[in-house]
């Protein structure tokens, strides 16, 4: 029997959720609790996205060496621009203290997106050779 975190978190035929860490797992059910409405891949069990958390290592989606494919970043999604804005900045706020170490910049994830855009959180490590990048103990990059 295949699990809803299963299918949110894993592309199409995969159902081994170890390839997710625990780490990020667990982080993101803090998140479920809080917004209820944000999923992953799938939106109350329809699949919309195949590749927003665990990414096949030869994935052509995304950046070659994306914290995607090492099990370590979930794009999260909600039901509208405004929405993915506050989940943002909630991550923003408390992240850090979840465990939550990099995301990527808004600007280009959710104002410059044609859509709703996302929220990408992840659990590689940021770079502390650029203290401006760092925003509340989340370091802020451009994907
Ligand atoms: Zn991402």
């Amino acid at each position: 029997m295949i699990t809803t975190l299963q299918i949110d978190l894993l592309p199409e035929g995969l159902e081994d959720l170890s390839l997710i860490s625990e780490d990020l797992i667990r982080i993101y059910e803090v998140i479920k609790a809080k917004f209820p409405d944000v999923y992953v891949n799938c939106k109350k069990g329809k699949r919309i996205h195949n590749y927003s958390g665990y990414r096949n290592p030869d994935s052509k989606v995304g950046a070659a060496n994306s914290a995607h494919k090492l099990g370590k970043a979930l794009d999260l999604h909600r039901e509208s621009k405004r929405e993915n804005l506050n989940l943002y900045e909630w991550v923003i706020q408390n992240g850090a203290a979840h465990g939550i170490c990099r995301m990527e910049d808004r600007k280009v994830t959710i104002d410059d997106s044609p859509g709703y855009g996302w929220v990408h959180i992840d659990i590689a490590e940021g770079n502390k050779s650029r203290p401006n990048q760092w925003n509340n103990g989340i370091y802020v990059f451009i994907p």
